[in-house]
């Protein structure tokens, strides 16, 4: 079902048992229908997002030159939630992490990154925020925090586009380049994640451009392709972590069911609809994908698919058994793959310190809550 569509107009409010919407799932076109059909003027529909994307309103009532009455039509239609700040790590100048409650009391979390060189493509000076498309995920990568606790439940667009929003406000900071590589996979909330990047992307939202949005993937085969035939140039990222089925098949489950080869044949249908190059992301756990044998394999994959290459040395995660390869091992690993004539980074985890990687904060702070005992 859709999430993005109002419970049907005809039916009576106090029998109207289908689930609200939040006024920030909308697109644009819906809301003028919304609009229209509580019978307003057409340029209520214009006032109203400007209240949501550019003055940013935090509830109905701020939407001062709407009438009373509208605002109460628009609070018994629309829900307008807002995601709290629980808790904030990091400082100015460093990568800073953020845990929000929704709602329904579930923890997700958002990284913004300072500017830095060339991160996904982008410029020099951008900020860019990491957000979260899930709560949990169901993919279970074996060295993953996000995966630990099980999969609970899809973000809407608005929790999406929120996570932005309340980020911006927290900090007084204008982000300007999303990568989705928060908790939980993008490609398996595909309509919501698509809804929150046109409301990302539109001149009426908040007019990021399409090169300035990056959905990271852990290998959904059919979903790239869908993702490939959809009109935003938007970029793709692929978590590949082994150049090998062997190697995938050890840390991630999902390769079971879309194996090496059925993966690359999607990247390369992308790779050929698409004017921006894919990135393939590769953490290096040492003794797992790390060998001369994985970088040089990893090479001509990369080489095959015109494809970057982004080394992450692997965050550890309490209570699990991986570990990062050492200096000289990383250095030795991007060296083949330039030698190879691969564009690679080596990644130095901006973040290490305050447990930047997916799903970290929430499953720490969760751990603190709940007592050594349950
Ligand atoms: N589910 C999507 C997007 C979220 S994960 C995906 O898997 O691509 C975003 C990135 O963080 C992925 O490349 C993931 O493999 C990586 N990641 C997860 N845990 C990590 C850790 N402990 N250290 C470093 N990177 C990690
Ligand atoms: Fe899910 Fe991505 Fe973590 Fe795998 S790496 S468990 S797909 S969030």
């Amino acid at each position: 079902m859709s999430v993005c569509r109002a419970p049907p107009l005809s039916v009576n409010s106090k029998v109207r048992t289908a689930v609200k919407t939040d006024i920030r799932s909308l697109q644009f076109p819906e809301l003028e229908e919304q609009v229209r059909e509580l019978g307003l003027a057409d340029y209520r529909a214009r006032q109203i997002v400007d209240w949501l994307y550019k003055k940013r309103a935090q509830s109905f009532d701020e939407m001062t030159n709407l009438p009373q009455e509208v605002r109460a039509r628009l609070a018994e239609r629309f829900t307008f939630d807002k995601i709290d700040v629980a808790r904030v790590l990091g400082s100015r100048d460093t990568t800073r992490k953020f845990l929000f409650q929704l709602a329904d009391s579930n923890l997700i979390e958002s990284v913004l990154i300072p500017a830095s060189p060339a991160l996904y493509g982008s410029r020099s000076d951008r900020r860019t925020i990491c957000v979260s498309t899930q709560v949990g995920c169901a993919y279970g990568c074996k060295f993953c925090a996000s995966g630990l606790e099980g999969f609970s439940r899809n973000l809407r667009p608005n929790e999406i586009v929120d996570q932005i929003i309340a980020v911006e406000r927290a900090t007084g900071e204008k982000v300007d380049n999303i990568v989705f590589m928060g908790m939980g996979e993008p490609l398996a909330n595909l309509e919501n994640v698509m809804g929150a990047i046109r409301i990302i992307n539109a001149p009426w939202g908040l007019g990021i451009g399409a090169r300035h949005i990056t959905v990271s993937t852990s290998g959904l085969a059919p979903q790239i392709r869908q993702l490939a035939d959809e009109q935003l140039q938007i970029r793709l990222a692929i978590s590949l972590h082994g150049a090998t089925d062997e190697v995938r098949n050890q840390i991630m489950p999902i390769n079971r069911r879309y194996n090496l080869e059925t993966l690359l044949a999607a990247c390369e249908y992308y790779a050929s609809r698409k004017k921006q190059r894919l990135t393939f992301e590769y953490i290096l756990i040492a003794n797992v994908n790390d060998s001369p044998d994985q970088a040089r394999r990893l090479g001509r994959i990369a080489r095959r698919l015109g494809a970057k290459v982004n080394l992450i040395p692997y965050n550890t995660v309490e209570g699990l058994p991986w570990s990062r390869p050492s200096r000289e091992q990383q250095e030795q690993f991007v060296s083949i793959l330039r030698e190879a004539g691969v564009a690679a980074t080596l990644r130095r985890e901006k973040g290490h310190d305050i447990d930047a990687a997916c799903g970290q904060l929430r499953l720490q702070t969760k751990r603190e809550l709940q007592p050594a005992a349950s």
